[in-house]
């Protein structure tokens, strides 16, 4: 399976003219480029090759809900891709009974759903069985009744190990802590529950220097990049790395 890298870039840039400039330069096949909502309408009509993805979604289809945007409304505009459960979304108050809403309607439109979790250091400090009863928690509730979904397939979930504390800390996860994650992660998505052989991510302060290192990982499906995609130069040697 090839790798896929995904760029998120939160709130940034700026300008629409330099959210075009970015799109232009990180344009490759195997690439999700996630914008914010504002920049998406051009962004997409630039890309040939990489994907289009959303930073969240609302799960109700219309109606009275100011500020939120639709799965159908992401759809018109190409979206592919919808990260969901980023923990910076989380850290606003997004609870796991949120996730599960926006999942379940994502994957019943057949968007692919990209479902971040991973354990703050208040829990990593007590050490790895800790972090894994976490993050086994937050699939538990954030796939909540997804089995019972026909549009469930391994395909339409990819899920994002990010740990809290290296995301945008400098701090990036050691590859082998990641790999021993993931395989926990693989684990809990093939049983019974879900037989999903689906593909996992590693996040959290991905850089040019250290992309190398996770992405020759077997059990690393690729990458979720933040502050680095919003550096052109940076973003290709990820890319390179592959
Ligand atoms: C992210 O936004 O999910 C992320 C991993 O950010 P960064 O690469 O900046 O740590």
């Amino acid at each position: 399976m090839s790798k896929l890298i995904i760029a998120n870039w939160k709130m940034n840039p700026s300008t629409v003219s330099q959210a075009v400039k970015l799109a232009r330069a990180e344009d490759k096949k195997g690439v999700v480029i996630a914008p914010p909502f504002p920049f998406l309408p051009l962004v997409s009509k630039v890309l040939r090759k990489a994907k289009l993805g959303a930073q969240d979604a609302f799960w109700v289809p219309k109606g009275a809900y100011t500020g939120e945007v639709s799965i159908h409304q992401l759809k018109t505009l190409r979206v592919k891709y919808v990260i969901i459960g980023h923990s910076e979304r989380r850290g606003l108050g997004e609870t796991d009974w949120l996730i599960n809403k926006k999942i379940r309607a994502a994957l019943a439109e057949d968007l692919t759903v990209i479902l971040c979790v991973g354990e703050p250091w208040r829990v990593r400090r007590k050490g790895l069985a800790a972090a894994k009863r976490f993050v086994k928690q937050q699939l538990q509730k954030d796939l909540k009744g997804t089995d019972k979904l026909t549009k469930l397939k391994a395909e339409s979930l990819i899920t994002a190990y990010e740990p809290v504390w290296a995301i945008g800390t400098g701090h990036a996860d050691r590859p082998e802590g990641a790999v021993e994650m993931i395989k926990f992660i693989k684990k809990n998505l093939q049983s019974k529950t879900y037989n999903l052989k689906s593909r996992v991510l590693y996040g959290g302060s991905v850089t040019g220097r250290n992309a190398a290192g996770f992405l020759k990982q077997k059990e690393i499906g690729g990458a979720l990049v933040g502050g680095a995609s919003l550096k052109p130069s940076e973003f290709k040697r990820i890319i390179r790395s592959l």
